[in-house]
């Protein structure tokens, strides 16, 4: 696929295919483009050039002046509802209760009743350690805790494909490990796909099954945690880590 942003091309040729239940993890330095395929996958960008496909729905570049079409928009649509992400920083609605954010998207986006989305969000914030959250505000919380809210809100949507984008960037680093504990249970307990973009690279080492290492809006360098960390073939893969870990 293909990025830019008015002349700065953010994305060059990048592709690669995650396989469903897969823990991918996108790592390299900043302005390497790795959130804005993140935010490509949740349709919150389009692409210039290439094409997205998400569980056999697909979407192809915009074309600029022209509206997309009917097909497009559907498409988009129905990989909207397929995928997940969670923030930097967080993006929960502040003046909803814990309770509200987490069950506002199913019953708007999905037709769920009140008492069955809210019997659902209740597992899913006591699942994050939450349950006695649910009366507060965001503005109650630590971060740790607003981001495991954001997780639950995620989640509450079953998505088949999770993203992370830092999720730990913007939390004091004794509350970082309460967030990937959730994470890291989530990759264990079940099957979804899940692409993280972090510069937590002991937690990328074990939670994924393969990495991606970007520079310039490209892939230098991909494969297991094992070779990418220990025995990186790329000079710039291997300075990059030099300097990160
Ligand atoms: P990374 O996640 O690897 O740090 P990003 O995907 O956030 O990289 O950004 C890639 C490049 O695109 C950076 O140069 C960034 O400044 C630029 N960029 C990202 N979003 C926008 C935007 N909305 N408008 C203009 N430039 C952007």
């Amino acid at each position: 696929m293909e990025k830019r942003f008015g002349a700065l091309r953010v994305l060059n040729g990048v592709s690669f295919t995650v396989k469903p239940g897969e823990k991918l993890s996108l790592i390299g330095p900043s302005g390497s483009g790795k959130t804005t395929i993140l935010r490509i996958l949740m349709t919150l960008e389009a692409i210039d050039g290439g094409s997205v496909r998400v569980d056999g729905e697909e979407i192809g570049a915009s074309v600029p002046g022209r509206r997309p079409s009917r097909g497009d928009r559907d498409a988009l649509h129905r990989i909207r509802s397929k995928v997940g992400m969670v923030f930097q920083h967080f993006n929960l609605f502040p003046h909803m209760s814990v309770l509200k954010n987490v069950t506002l998207g199913p019953m708007l986006t999905k037709g769920v009743d009140k008492a069955q989305a809210e019997a659902a969000a209740v597992d899913l914030l006591t699942m994050v350690g939450l349950a006695d959250k649910c009366h507060c505000r965001p503005d109650e919380l630590s971060g740790g805790q607003k981001q495991r809210v954001a997780i639950a809100r995620a989640l509450a949507l079953q998505p088949k494909v999770m993203l992370f984008d830092e999720i730990t960037s913007a939390l004091d680093p004794e509350l970082v490990e309460e967030v990937l504990n959730v994470v890291r249970r989530l990759a264990e307990e079940t099957d979804m796909t899940m692409l993280l973009v972090t510069h937590a690279m002991s937690f990328a080492r074990d939670f994924s099954d393969r990495v991606l290492f970007f520079d310039g809006g490209r892939i230098v360098e991909e494969g297991s945690p094992e070779s990418i960390f220990t025995v990186p073939s790329e000079e710039r893969t291997r300075s990059f880590l030099r300097k990160i870990i």
